[in-house]
């Protein structure tokens, strides 16, 4: 389980409820809670889209897409009823963000959702966890009941006219469906797998109707925003990039755990001051910025900012902010070993280029790593890798395929080290065992 860390350089916005009981009603409602929706309430959908827009808020799930943009394209009129739908599958390694909001500021979920759904006109909103995370369920659930009972949702939310709903539900363990199009297949009770787009689910989603998808940390960032100003909270971050961002900073580091730190906050930074510097004080390796499907960064590459667009530049990704550190005593090889494993088992298997592509990538690495690799393998990691990039049906083959390329173009020589029978360099130094 996340700890709760803490650092002088985090501006607490959206863990400022963490660890202060907030995940009863009456203390959240204390706190200032569901004042945001109240005035949302009071404000309406064009007012709501606005501050949304103004905020630069861009979503926390990985791809970083503008939400108040994203709000937007919801047809003001729909024949089909329209849906929110709150995606906490949170299932990319080395992220943990959405976990410690479910356990400590459910109600930010709901009342984010909430103002989601004033914003296009929904009358229903699901939060959506994923699998592993039943416990969590529990407490989501216990925030729900009670926001029913205090009538903050139901057929009158707040005494007025309006009718807002919300539906939790449990995934079954697939990092899959993670995946929006993937995640509305699972919550209408089918196999979760992605759906052909367009048409894309702003128009065609939940059940057939319009639909808003936005990641937990997006959601629960939202009361936050109107509670702020826009102006104010988009004043926080970078340019383009509102606000702050709950880091996981994991891997070889002093002080592990989840900080909010301003978006556009220097990675080198964050790990040397805020996560306390490498373990042991022995050196960095590298650095995945962004959870285990962006590519690797080298120690010469991480005075950057961390935010959509500096990351980018720097030809990786923020993706989920999950940051994971690797000293200088672990093998690469092992690493991109354990990273396509999980991508190999998590495979749908729909389409060939991802089902064979992370097949053949986990079984080529688990031979180079044990000794029998040839030099002419290392190329055929990279053709493989490169053959699943763009071509497959949904982001997991990309996801699985571009940290392969990262680690193969920017470790050869440590791949080439294992050639012909050599033994792991750092075979003595790994504390996990192989695979
Ligand atoms: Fe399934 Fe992988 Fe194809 Fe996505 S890319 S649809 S996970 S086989």
């Amino acid at each position: 389980m996340p700890r709760l860390v803490s650092h002088p350089d985090e501006v607490k916005i959206v863990s400022r409820r963490f660890g202060l009981g907030a995940d009863h009603i009456d203390r959240y409602v204390e706190l200032g809670g569901y004042e945001s929706a109240k005035k949302c309430l009071a404000q309406g959908p064009d007012w709501i889209i606005n501050e949304m827009k103004a905020s630069n808020l861009r979503g926390r799930g990985g791809a970083g897409f503008p939400a108040g943009l994203k709000w937007s394209f919801v047809p003001k009129q729909s024949a089909k009823p329209k849906y929110v739908l709150v995606n906490g599958d949170e299932s990319e390694p080395g992220t943990c963000k959405d976990h410690l909001i479910f356990l400590h500021d459910p109600h930010a979920v709901i009342e984010g959702t909430i103002i989601a759904g004033l914003a296009i006109g929904a009358k229903l909103g699901f939060i959506y966890l994923r699998g592993e995370y039943r416990y969590l369920l529990k407490i989501m659930e216990k925030a729900v009941a009670d926001a029913y009972i205090k009538g903050f949702l139901g057929k009158n939310i707040f005494g007025s006219e309006t009718e807002f709903q919300v539906i939790t539900h449990s995934g079954a363990g697939a990092y899959e469906v993670g995946e929006e199009s993937a995640l509305m297949e699972s919550l209408e009770g089918k196999r979760g797998v992605p759906r052909i787009r367009p048409p894309f689910p702003a128009v065609v989603g939940v059940y057939g109707g319009p639909t808003i998808i936005n990641n937990a940390e997006t959601i629960a960032t939202v009361p936050h925003v109107i509670e702020m100003g826009a102006a104010a909270y988009a004043e926080v971050g970078s340019p383009r990039n509102g606000g702050t961002r709950l880091f996981c900073i994991s891997g070889h580091v002093e002080r592990p755990g989840v900080y909010e730190l301003p978006m556009g906050y220097n990675l080198k930074k964050m790990i040397y001051d805020v996560a306390g510097g490498i373990r042991g004080g022995r050196g960095l390796k590298a650095v995945v910025p962004g959870g285990s499907s962006t590519p690797v960064l080298l120690p010469g590459e991480i005075d950057i900012g961390m935010d959509f667009d500096q990351v980018g530049k720097a030809g990786s990704m923020l993706g989920s902010g999950g940051v994971v550190v690797i000293d200088d005593q672990t093998c690469i090889v092992e690493f991109a070993l354990r990273t396509i494993s999980f991508y190999q088992h998590e495979s749908c298997g729909w389409c060939i280029p991802c089902r064979e592509g992370t097949d053949w990538l986990k079984k080529s690495l688990m031979r180079f790593h044990a000794g029998f690799g040839e030099a002419k393998d290392i190329d055929n990691i990279q053709y493989l890798a490169e053959n699943m990039l763009g071509r497959t049906f949904c982001p997991l083959g990309d996801a699985a395929a571009m940290p392969m390329l990262g680690f193969v173009k920017k470790f050869r020589k440590e791949f080439e080290e294992h050639l012909n029978g050599k033994a792991c360099p750092f075979a003595k130094h790994m504390e996990m065992a192989v695979i």
